[in-house]
């Protein structure tokens, strides 16, 4: 629909799990062996292998970052939250069907490609067969990120009490402080924050160029 931002990113990645090059993007998303061993993914690894990897562009869940201690370098408390709105449990199911059914079609199967059996045998969840709740049970089990986060450090307006930033990026109560990152982003945007993080850093600088404090 015009003018509606999508929900949904399919990912496409020249590696499967399972895959002999699992190390390119599996290891660095988190997946253990053990979990590989127990899903009989390494069944395929002498095929070429690729990935259509459903990713939520605008979770609805919102997670948090917390001060572990007074120790500046000690490691923060992160707790994602992720599916804690049940509406990214359902676009998520959507999306898993949607690569899916890209799987199925007449370009795919041209080229001998088909799912990889062994997505059926995510262990515990293997009791909901094939249906919706399968699909459910596999994304709370093994969904993991893809490094977006933004929004700690929200801008807003001054009538906002949960913006840290204004719109200069001032950090509001402290003198000559300003936060230029993607933490920013009063929301996560629907895409990559790659590209809009290098627009905010040139607006910021902009804005520093010219201003007075
Ligand atoms: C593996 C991975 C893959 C990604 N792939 C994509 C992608 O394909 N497309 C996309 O759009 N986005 C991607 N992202 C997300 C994107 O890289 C980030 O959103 C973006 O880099 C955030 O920019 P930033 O300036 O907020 O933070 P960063 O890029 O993390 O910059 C923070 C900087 O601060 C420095 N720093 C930290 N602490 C200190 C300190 N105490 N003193 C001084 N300097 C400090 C760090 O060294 C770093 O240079 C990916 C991220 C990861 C991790």
């Amino acid at each position: 629909m015009k003018g509606v931002p999508p929900d949904m990113l399919l990912l496409m990645t020249g590696s499967g799990i399972g895959s002999v090059d699992e190390n390119f993007i599996y290891n660095q998303l988190g997946y253990d062996k053990k979990f590989i061993k127990d899903a009989n993914y390494a069944a395929q690894e002498d095929r070429h292998l690729f990935s259509l990897i459903p990713t939520l562009l605008q979770p609805k869940s919102v997670g948090d970052i917390r001060l572990r201690t007074s120790d500046p370098l000690d490691y923060p408390l992160i707790d994602p939250r992720y599916y804690e709105n049940e509406q990214d449990v359902k676009t998520m199911v959507s999306g898993i069907r949607l690569a899916i059914k890209i799987s199925e079609t007449k370009a795919f199967k041209s080229i001998g490609a088909k799912m990889n059996p062994n997505n059926w045998n995510v262990p515990g969840c293997t009791q909901y067969g094939k249906g919706d709740k399968y699909l459910e049970c596999v994304a709370r089990s093994i969904s993991t990120t893809l490094y977006h986060a933004t929004g700690t450090c929200k801008m807003g307006a001054s009538t906002d009490p949960s913006a840290v930033v204004d719109p200069q990026l001032r950090v509001r109560g402290v003198e000559g402080l300003r936060v230029v990152d993607a933490s920013i982003m009063p929301e996560i945007i629907a895409g990559g924050p790659h590209a809009p993080v290098i627009m905010i850093a040139e607006k910021a600088a902009d804005m520093i160029r010219g201003a007075k404090n």
